[in-house]
């Protein structure tokens, strides 16, 4: 999917949504507020009575006539989900029409071995605390969901080791009856840091996340870019030069091998990234040069990349720039010898501002907000029904919730 990572312009639904966050109103005030007609409004209407995001209440004037009928927002009707599972950590937020974040969840160290196990504890975690607050959970219209799995709207996974979009819809399903829309953990990351976080107003940027494996994402002209089947920006599995170490995705020499926390900490010699830590600080030789042997082969990797789509700014996040925050600048001079020196490119290498919530956000974002894609990407897929693209199952919900 090409997200976009631009606001769009507010829609009526959205704009007698702000409205009567303020205060409740009748009909003929949100249409001359709105400047909309009576017929606008109606239709408009028919869309947030019927999810329960707006509801009547009846105003009786004794003595002055036909009772008016006011319009109030229902602040505890959940509308949206989101939902993001990371090998180390879970998040989830449950959101008002407005977007406000009625409830949340998130656990560190799921119990799980399986992603799927780890969606359920998320999921189960998520309805507690929203009905501890009484949150009005039946009109949920649009869940979004992050996992570490390629799985890209139109990604082709030749791989069974790794749950199906169907899986994770029969999981969420069992709380929520919307079809979830799915996509990888990073680029739901990414769309978020676009949105609210470090990638704000930017048009174009490389998102890096260095943790269990090493994750990339691009955005380009405001568009989060999936490529043809989804799989756009896998920078971690880029081969680096005089590297030969296996990687997980069965090739050898990627920069994941370099620069993931777990082959980090095998070639620093430390048994987790509190060890490597406190061997860097020592500065023990060997933390030391796999720290920026991770820098080089990152820089690398960024620069080519940026050679590609020119962008702003390298985002980089994950527990690696967490612990070691001065790898930004390792990495921005490494990347920096990979550009043509005769062009000016000014690149900031930045870190990601939101955290795991902020990107389950993200998720419930995507998934309430259908965007103008659908139709090309009917066009592009003629045959549905593929074992990632099933109909009804594994794509945006857009008829779901519109
Ligand atoms: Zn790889």
């Amino acid at each position: 999917m090409h997200y976009p990572t631009r606001h769009p312009l507010p829609t009526l639904e959205d704009r007698i949504v702000t409205h009567l966050s303020f205060s409740p109103a009748t009909r003929s005030q949100l249409c001359e507020a709105l400047d909309t007609s009576r017929t606008n409004l109606g239709r408009a209407l028919t869309t947030l009575l019927d999810e329960g995001s707006v509801v009547p209440v009846r105003s009786n004037a004794p003595g002055r006539g036909r009772p008016t009928q006011l319009l109030t927002l229902n602040a505890s009707a959940a509308h949206a989900v989101g939902l993001l599972v990371t090998r180390t950590s879970c998040a989830a937020v449950m959101l008002s029409r407005s977007g406000t974040v009625l409830a949340s969840a998130h656990i560190v160290s799921p119990a799980s071995p399986t992603l799927l196990g780890c969606l359920e504890q998320t999921c189960e975690a998520l309805s507690a605390s929203a009905t501890s607050q009484g949150i009005d959970v039946s009109r949920v219209r649009a869940v979004g969901v992050g996992a570490p799995i390629p799985m890209g709207r139109h990604a082709r996974v030749a791989s069974d080791a790794y749950p199906s979009v169907e899986d994770v819809a029969s999981v969420t399903g069992r709380w929520w009856q919307a079809v979830p829309v799915v996509d990888n953990t990073v680029r739901m990351a990414a769309f978020a840091e676009g949105l609210w976080g470090a990638g704000s107003g930017m048009s174009s940027f490389i998102y890096l996340r260095l943790s269990g494996g090493v994750g990339g994402c691009v955005v380009s002209d405001f568009r989060l870019v999936g490529g043809a089947t989804g799989l756009a920006g896998e920078l971690g599995h880029i081969t680096v030069a005089g590297n030969d170490a296996l990687c997980g995705c069965g090739k050898r020499g990627c920069v994941e091998t370099l620069a993931s926390v777990p082959a980090l900490c095998e070639r620093a010699g430390a048994r987790d990234l509190r060890e490597l830590r406190a061997a860097v600080h020592a500065d023990d030789e060997r933390a030391l040069a796999a720290l920026e042997g991770a820098a080089r082969a990152i820089g690398y990797v960024l620069g080519s990349a940026a050679l590609l789509i020119n962008p702003k700014a390298i985002i980089v996040a994950g527990e690696i720039v967490d612990a070691f925050p001065q790898i930004k600048e390792d990495i921005a001079a490494h990347m920096r010898a990979e550009l043509l020196p005769v062009m000016e490119w000014d690149i900031d290498v930045v870190a990601a501002s939101l955290g795991p919530l902020g990107a389950a956000q993200g998720c419930a974002y995507i998934a309430a907000h259908p965007s103008g894609d659908e139709d090309a990407d009917r066009e592009r897929t003629p045959h549905r029904g593929g074992a990632t693209a099933s109909p009804g199952v594994g794509v945006r919900a857009g008829g779901e919730h519109s």
